[in-house]
């Protein structure tokens, strides 16, 4: 009865009262606990309890399902970006993004896993459970937001996923299962209540199973919020308006830095650039001369900021106590905390990040990362002077093997970022469209444009 129904769909039958909500709630929830068994989306599964027809369930939503990344706060249900440092934290206030879905009447279905903080692309450095991904489950979801990716692809009920990106989180598991996800312009979104990675990159976004879902669910999250000092003022907009929009005119710039990737990849992102062609769209060459500079510049800001975050988990105010009775001194106890509630990648970032940021350093990698920074935002500012929007692949490979996985170094880890990372780094838009498949596995097509432009992407996201 509810199987495989969309949102649309959904919330036509809500609005003409033709759901019984506690039968939706029983169905969705059985499916939940089936795939979170088998594939291990969710860190935290909330119980969906809706009785029939209530009054209460009305507004935009009408009690739609919605995951949220373990690292955004939800009010009194865990939330613990995937570190065992943060076990047991349960905040007493929800984020911005949950407070605008509760408002219309979004029902929260539980936290998803993740890499710790967000660090890492393939979701194998949660400290919790690795989410499979639902096409193979040897394989990757993609990461950080693993979890959001899944149980994007995997829901048999209409549902939708709030993700976050510092460096390509949404895009990298929307490509790997073959979902719609989108990063917002960085400030759209607002970052209240996001436990952070590096605040001068991280954006909140959502994940989808079509483009309907992303635009409807954009409407909800975007907006001004006073709480974010770097939150923008911007005139509330209606995504779902431009579905559909014919798209004779625009112009699509394809930059020769992002297209050397596995061939198979390559043929599938320009077959969905053609169809686009085929529709009244043009394309042309660019270039975005800085990529080369992009991922070590990204790695140093990330990182430097991370290692800030992170610092104030030392089991006094912030995180777990689980030492405390062995320790011998302050020192000794936030040492001992963070020894045994850290995992491998998180000490890596914050060494990395402490390393950049000393006096002796600072100069010769953080200050210079920044000004490549602006190098690569000026790549972009002066592209978008010609093109509409530009097209890529979102990840360089399908979602690879966990076996596979393992056998990269960490630098060949964060190589994999090297399409999304300068996106991210110039905070602007993009979103991740399926668009085809090689050897069964799902590719990603990268559609971003320019700051606010969130509208011109979706647009042509839609004829994808
Ligand atoms: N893979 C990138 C990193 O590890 C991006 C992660 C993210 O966007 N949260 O930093």
């Amino acid at each position: 009865m509810f199987r495989d129904i969309t949102i649309e769909e959904f919330l036509t039958r809500s609005a003409n009262d033709d759901i019984d909500y506690s039968d939706f709630a029983d169905y969705v929830n059985r499916e939940t606990e089936k795939l979170n068994k088998k594939y291990g989306f969710l860190r935290e599964v909330v119980k969906l309890e809706m009785k029939k027809n209530p009054e209460k369930i009305t507004k935009k939503m009408f009690g739609l399902p919605v995951s949220i990344k373990d690292c955004i706060c939800t009010k009194g249900i865990g939330s613990f970006a995937g570190s065992k440092i943060l076990e047991g934290y349960k905040p007493v206030f929800d984020a911005h993004v949950v407070e605008n879905l509760k408002k219309e009447n979004g029902a929260i279905l539980g936290k998803t896993n993740q890499d710790c903080f967000g660090f890492g692309t393939f979701s194998v450095y949660s400290d919790y459970e690795i989410p499979k991904n639902p096409i193979d489950s040897e394989r990757s979801c993609g990461g950080s937001s693993g979890g959001c990716g899944g149980i994007t692809k995997a829901a048999t009920f209409p549902h939708i996923s709030i993700g976050e990106s510092t460096g390509g989180s949404i895009s990298s598991p929307a490509a790997f299962c073959g979902v719609y996800g989108l990063t917002p312009t960085y400030g759209l979104v607002s970052r209240y209540g996001l436990i952070d990675y590096a605040n001068s990159l991280d954006k909140i976004g959502v994940l989808g199973k079509n483009i309907f879902d992303i635009a409807f669910s954009l409407n909800i999250i975007a907006g001004h919020d006073s709480r974010d000092s770097t939150s923008l003022k911007t005139e509330k907009k209606d995504y779902t308006k431009v579905l559909d929009k014919p798209i004779k005119g625009i112009k699509i710039g394809i930059p020769k830095e992002y297209m050397q990737v596995d061939e198979k990849i390559q043929k599938t992102v320009w077959n969905a650039v053609k169809k686009l062609e085929s529709l009244g769209a043009t394309y042309q060459e660019i270039s975005l001369e800085n990529t080369k500079y992009a991922l070590s510049a990204y790695y140093i800001i990330a990182t430097a900021e991370a290692s800030t975050n992170l610092a104030k988990y030392c089991g006094l105010r912030y995180g777990v106590q689980n030492e405390i009775a062995k320790a011998e001194s302050f020192n000794d106890h936030y040492k001992k905390i963070r020894t045994k509630n850290f995992n491998a990648e998180a000490k890596r970032r914050i060494i990395l990040g402490t390393f950049t940021r000393m006096s002796g350093y600072r100069d010769q990698y953080y200050l210079k990362a920044m000004k490549v920074r602006t190098l690569v935002i000026n790549d972009f500012k002066r592209v978008f002077k010609n093109v509409d929007i530009i097209a890529s692949p979102a990840m360089p490979i399908t979602a690879p093997k966990f076996s596979d996985i393992e056998k990269l170094t960490p630098m060949e880890h964060y190589q994999m970022d090297v399409l999304t990372v300068p996106p991210n780094l110039a905070g602007v838009p993009m979103i991740s469209v399926p668009c085809g498949f090689v050897d069964g596995l799902p590719v990603g097509l990268h559609l971003i444009a320019d700051h606010l432009q969130e509208e011109k992407i979706i647009q042509a996201a839609s004829w994808v």
